[in-house]
């Protein structure tokens, strides 16, 4: 905190002051990079008023007053906020690309596409997957605070409409369970696998870069696994739970984690720049995490991400696989009647799809 004031121009003797008075309410090494603050100061160096925001819900006020000891007051106070319920729509075409060009031209911002991005994470790869003339509407809470740009809350529907198929979301609360999202038939969305080992994240692109993305699929004996061209350093995530084999390094693989899971299954991921923090043998792994960052350590000409997948000792294609195991368990009948009602609602809100479904028999 004090780096940060002084950087600001704010005189070494009124630094300590704000420090301390700070500290009376908050702990400074509680202060994260990219929080937006406000700092007015006086042409001679000393402090007018401090705010920081702490998070969504916070924000610390250090104001000068003539009734405090050391003439400055110090607090925590909540952020005023009111919440709504949205839908907003988008679609991914020439002028917008990228989820993210299109969440922006809708107005929202890029938290509410990667939010959406992890609702479908078990169907559509993100990264490779999109087409243009897909398109989606969601439904999710929004905070609109004073002054501040707004958050979100979660996202209540979803419907994405991808390369011909139309994809639903219903967030539920199954009795005594956790929320979770289905889709219209009261299925869990909750894959065993992710859809793909690297992570959706915000990346500037010019023009449809899912043809450079798509994965490469390699059949070769010594090399079956499937490539992902990737920028160095993209964050490459477990596909499903599980426990750490090894990270290890060799001159063939470079960086590279292996992971078991259930179901006899094991996940490979090579060529990395970097393990990420605690990925050591018998690590314990959610579905999901980082396990490292893309690279080209190695036997690699460029910076990509090998995954590969083995059944039972045996390498298997991942990109099938993945879509073959069975998801998590569906709405129970009890709650079916509660379910239904909710996802009327929700299919209101939405309003109809655009796309014609792919008949299904
Ligand atoms: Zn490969």
């Amino acid at each position: 905190m004090d780096s940060m004031l002084r950087a600001h121009g704010l005189g070494a003797a009124a630094v300590d002051e704000v420090v301390t008075a700070a500290r009376a309410v908050f702990d400074p090494r509680r202060l994260r990079s990219l929080q937006p603050f406000l700092l007015e100061r006086t042409v001679d160096g000393a402090l007018r008023l401090f705010e920081y925001e702490i998070d969504a819900d916070s924000f610390l006020r250090i104001t000068k007053t003539p009734d405090a000891s050391n003439g400055l007051r110090a607090e925590v106070l909540p952020i005023p906020k009111t919440l709504e319920s949205v839908t907003a729509s988008g679609e991914i075409g020439e002028a917008t690309p990228s989820l993210f060009q299109s969440i922006e031209a809708a107005g929202e911002g890029i938290d509410l596409a990667i939010a959406m991005a992890e609702v479908f994470a078990g169907e559509i790869d993100f990264n490779t997957d999109l087409q243009p003339g897909d398109r989606y509407t969601l439904t999710f809470e929004r905070f609109r605070r004073e002054g501040r740009p707004n958050t979100y809350g979660v996202i209540t529907a979803a419907r994405f409409e991808n390369d011909g198929r139309v994809l639903h979301a219903f967030r539920f609360t199954t009795p005594g369970s956790k929320p979770d999202y289905y889709d219209e038939n009261g299925r869990s969305l909750r894959r065993f696998f992710l859809r793909s080992p690297l992570k959706f994240v915000p990346q500037v692109t010019s023009g449809f870069s899912a043809r450079r993305m798509h994965p490469v699929l390699h059949t070769a004996r010594a090399h079956r696994g499937v490539d992902y061209a990737a920028p160095s350093g993209a964050p490459v995530v477990s596909i499903a739970a599980g426990r750490v084999v090894s990270a290890t390094f060799d001159n063939a693989n470079g960086r590279m984690v292996r992971i078991r899971h259930a179901s006899g299954y094991e996940s490979y991921y090579l060529h990395l720049s970097a393990f990420a923090r605690g990925i050591k043998a018998g690590a314990a792994i959610s579905q999901g995490e980082t396990v490292g960052r893309v690279g080209a350590t190695g036997l690699a000409t460029g910076p990509h991400l090998h995954y590969g997948l083995k059944k039972n000792g045996v390498f298997v294609n991942p990109l099938r696989e993945h879509r073959n195991l069975p998801p998590g368990d569906p709405v129970p009948a009890s709650a079916m009647a509660a379910f239904t009602a909710e996802r009327d609602g929700a299919l209101a809100a939405l309003g109809p799809a655009q796309s014609t479904p792919v008949a299904t028999r």
